[in-house]
Order: C-alpha cells, then sequence, then structure tokens
C-alpha cells in the first residue's frame, strides 16, 4: 500500500517523499483512512511507530482540500511538552512544505509576545500548542477557536500525569462541538478515560502496537550494581566503542547535574536536559545531541516521552524508574522505525521492586548482564578488559542488580521556491533532514512565559502564494 493510495494528494506525498519515507507504517495505514473519513478516534499507540505522521497526514489532507485565501486556525494538536511540541511543528512543516498551509506552535518558557503576534496577526492553519500557554493566550484573547475542526490529543497520558486534565477540559469546552477529536495514548488511566468520555464522540479504537511493549528490536539488559560502582559502571559503558550515541535516565534534577560533573571529571563529553535548566540551555544540550556533537545526554523524564532523536544506540536508565511504564517510554527513545538499539539498566539492590514491576508490565524476564567491577564484591576488570560485557551470570528472576520562535522580528527572503507556502523564522536553519532538525524548544509547561514559531513567507513567496 502506498501514500498515494490512502488518499493523500500529490502535494501531501510530495511532502512525505522528501521526508525520506517510502511506505505508510502499519499504523499508517490503519489509522489514515479512519481520520481521512471523519471518525474521532482513540490510538493506543507503541513508540517509534510512525504515529504522529499517522495523524498529521490525514488532518494536513484534509485542510489542504479547502485551503482559504489566508491562513485559519482549523487544526490544534496538544502536546504535554515543549519539546514534543516542537518536534511535532517540525514534522508538520516537512510533510506541508508543499503545500500554501501555515503551521505555527505555542509553548511556556519563552515570551508571550511574538506567539500573540503570530496568532492574531499573521495566522496559521495549524497550531502545535501545550495546554498552559494556550489558556493563557485563550485568557489574552489572543486565539479563537471557533474554526477549529480537528483537534489531537497527543501523549494524552502524559498530559494527564502532568496534571493538565482540568486545561484540557477548559481547551475541549471551548471547541465546537461538531470537531473531530483524536487521542494517542499509550495507556489509558481513569482520569483520561472521563476526559476521552467527554471529549469524542463514539470513537474508533485502534490498538496500533501491543501497549506496553518496547519495539522489538530494542535489546533489554539489566545490570546489578552497587550504589557506591554506578558512575563508574555507567562511565565504563559510554565508554565502549559501540555506545555511539546515549540517553541516560536519571530520576532526579539534581542528580542529573551531578552525574553530568562526575561524567565530565572522568572524561565524557555530556550534556544535561531537565526542567531546572533555562530555555537556551536546554536548547543547545538537545540540538548538541541530535547533531552528534556531544553523544552523551543525561536527561530527567522530561525526556522520555516522543522526543525523536535519530541514531541513539543507547538508552541507559542510570536510576531505574519509579513507574515502570516510563520504563517503556525512555528505551523506546532507541530502536526507533527500523533501527536496533539497546536498553541497559542499573539495578541496585534497593531498586528490587522497581525492577519486579517492570518485568511485570513487560510480561517477561530482562537478561541480567554482569559487568566486572559493577558490585563491590565483582572484580574490578583490568584495564585491557574495560567494556567486556559478560552475559547472563544471573537467573532471570532473581535480584542480581536487576533500566518559531515567533522570532520577533522574521526575516525575509531566506525562503527557497521549495518552501512556498511556509514561514521560515529569523532563527529558522537551512533545511535539513527531517533527523537533523533541531528541536528548538524545550522546557515544561508550567514555565510561565511562552513561545511559538512559524515559518514565514518572504514577499515574493507570499505573493506567490496559491490558494484554492
Ligand atoms: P513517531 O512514532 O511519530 O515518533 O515516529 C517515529 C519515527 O518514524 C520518526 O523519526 C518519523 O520521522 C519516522 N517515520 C514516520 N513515518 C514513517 C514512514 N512511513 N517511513 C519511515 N519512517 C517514518
Amino acid at each position: 500500500m502506498s501514500f498515494t493510495q490512502l488518499g493523500l494528494p500529490a502535494q501531501i506525498v510530495e511532502g512525505v517523499r522528501a521526508a525520506g519515507y517510502s511506505k505508510p507504517t502499519p499504523i499508517q495505514q490503519r489509522a489514515i483512512p479512519i481520520i481521512l473519513s471523519g471518525h474521532d478516534l482513540v490510538g493506543a499507540s507503541q513508540t517509534g511507530t510512525g504515529k504522529t505522521a499517522a495523524f498529521l497526514l490525514p488532518i494536513l489532507t484534509r485542510l489542504s482540500r479547502a485551503a482559504l485565501r489566508a491562513p485559519v486556525f482549523r487544526a490544534l494538536i496538544l502536546t504535554p511538552t515543549r519539546e514534543l511540541a516542537a518536534q511535532v511543528e517540525a514534522s508538520a512543516r516537512e510533510y506541508a512544505r508543499f503545500t500554501d498551509l501555515e503551521v505555527g506552535v505555542v509553548f511556556g518558557g519563552v515570551p508571550i509576545g511574538p506567539q500573540e503576534r503570530m496568532l492574531r496577526h499573521e495566522g496559521v492553519d495549524l497550531l502545535v500548542a501545550t495546554p498552559g500557554r494556550l489558556l493563557d493566550l485563550n485568557g489574552r484573547q489572543s486565539v479563537s477557536f471557533e474554526d477549529v475542526e480537528v483537534v489531537v490529543l497527543d501523549e494524552a497520558d502524559r498530559m494527564v500525569d502532568m496534571g493538565f486534565a482540568p486545561d484540557l477540559r477548559r481547551i475541549l469546552r471551548l471547541l465546537r462541538s461538531d470537531r473531530q477529536t483524536l487521542m494517542f495514548s499509550a495507556t489509558m488511566p481513569a482520569e483520561l478515560n472521563q476526559v476521552a468520555a467527554e471529549a469524542l464522540r463514539r470513537p474508533q479504537r485502534l490498538d496500533l502496537g501491543e501497549r506496553s511493549q518496547p519495539a522489538p528490536k530494542i535489546a533489554q539488559e539489566f545490570i546489578a550494581v552497587t550504589r557506591d560502582r554506578k558512575i563508574e559502571t555507567l562511565s565504563q559503558i559510554l565508554g565502549q566503542e559501540s555506545t555511539r550515541r546515549a540517553l541516560v535516565f536519571v530520576r532526579s534534577k539534581r542528580g542529573a547535574d551531578r552525574l553530568v560533573r562526575r561524567l565530565q571529571d572522568l572524561g565524557h563529553k555530556v550534556a544535561a536536559l531537565h526542567g531546572d535548566r533555562s530555555q537556551s540551555q536546554r536548547e543547545r544540550a538537545l540540538l548538541d545531541f541530535r547533531r552528534g556533537r556531544v553523544p552523551f545526554l543525561v536527561a530527567t523524564d522530561i525526556a522520555s516521552r516522543g522526543i525523536d532523536v535519530d541514531g541513539v544506540t543507547h538508552v541507559i536508565n542510570f536510576d531505574v524508574p519509579a513507574a515502570a511504564e516510563d520504563y517503556i517510554h525512555r528505551i523506546g527513545r532507541t530502536g526507533r522505525m527500523h533501527a536496533s538499539g539497546k536498553a541497559i539498566t542499573l539495578t541496585t539492590p534497593e531498586e528490587r521492586e522497581q525492577v519486579r514491576d517492570i518485568e511485570r508490565l513487560l510480561g517477561r524476564a530482562v537478561d541480567r548482564v554482569t559487568l566486572p567491577g559493577a558490585t563491590d564484591r565483582s572484580p574490578a576488570p583490568p584495564a585491557a578488559d574495560r567494556g567486556g560485557h559478560r552475559r547472563g551470570s544471573a537467573p532471570a528472576g532473581r535480584d542480581s542488580g536487576r533500566s518559531r520562535t515567533p522570532h520577533s522580528a522574521p526575516s525575509r527572503g531566506t525562503n527557497t521556491g521549495a518552501e512556498r507556502g511556509h514561514r521560515a523564522g529569523s532563527e529558522a536553519p537551512a533545511r535539513r533532514t527531517p533527523v537533523e532538525q533541531p528541536a528548538r524548544a524545550t522546557a515544561t509547561e508550567s514555565d510561565s512565559e511562552a513561545h511559538g514559531r512559524r515559518r514565514r513567507l518572504n514577499p515574493a513567496d507570499r505573493r506567490s502564494r496559491r490558494r484554492m
């Protein structure tokens, strides 16, 4: 089955090809026809399977079929974090690059003024937003929802986890009742079920891959460590040749900073990503990691959902996640799409219970691997041996260790003809492959300020814009 056979118009198929996709993923094959037919949808989605395009492509199709002379805000995508909002916006821009549709993003942590200007004076067809900032903009009468025909709640369980259920309800009440509503979520906590019951009308349900199961190509290992050997063990893993790009998860923001300092002392090139870092520090860390300038990123769970960085060879849980479901989300940052990846969890005896919860959720035992020197009882490796893994000495089940900017002054004249219909901000980088596209935004929704961006047209491009 091809994208054209799924009913997508030529200019969207062209955008998808430019993104490097040759055929739809199974999720896309199943979800796109349902969304095109106008049904509400609840998708239980496995991470890294092409879910974002599964909802963006039919929405862009719908918008492009009835594109209006000027942008009219008709599609809203809500996401839990800035990182995910920026990433979804970048994908939407990529897929819509051969249409006249305008795509924008708003989220907290940056000034709200440019976002207001974007919404009031320039307009968007599709807006990606985090809930708190969208409500701030609504409170300032900067956004009108009257034309919104389709809304997506992406990573809906995460939004509820983060305390956004009341905000979601408020936003949903502001929308037209005849809208189409799509909800994507890895899990269905009771509160989300309630929101879904209120917001969706006779939704079709799609189990887009087995829930609570990581992608099959991720090799998982638990390595027993003692607390005082943890950092050295991590350093040993990072020192292995095969560990080319690793995302290291820790439980706390302070723990992340501490670990980064220790790893730097040990000679590793590493950056930190967590909610206490400034906006620019977070942007820089993610960008450096994405572009391969820094091979290791130490992050709290803010980075565990939705973030799509190509070529992550390893996810390492320095701390076992407190909630078993976060384990699935964390390790889903590797083994994306067709790539394989390794997920290593360092487990101390104190984390026995969390380890048990993870295996219960997975429905199976994870391989135990021993690493010389990882526990104070195991012999430290001779220097030449560093990095050697030995598999399987601990029996499974035993706790041997059981892891745009609406840029205030948009530059004009930077776009190429191929980018017709989009608005490139003054900070807009040269066109990159989707993988290299920087997420220029990072922070939690609780941040009080906002950010938004949209690609801008240069005057010549504006004149040449075709509207149907
Ligand atoms: P997602 O599950 O939306 O986070 O997507 C995971 C990754 O799959 C992203 O890097 C997408 O760019 C990529 N992707 C989405 N659809 C396709 C496709 N049809 N073929 C190849 N890669 C895709």
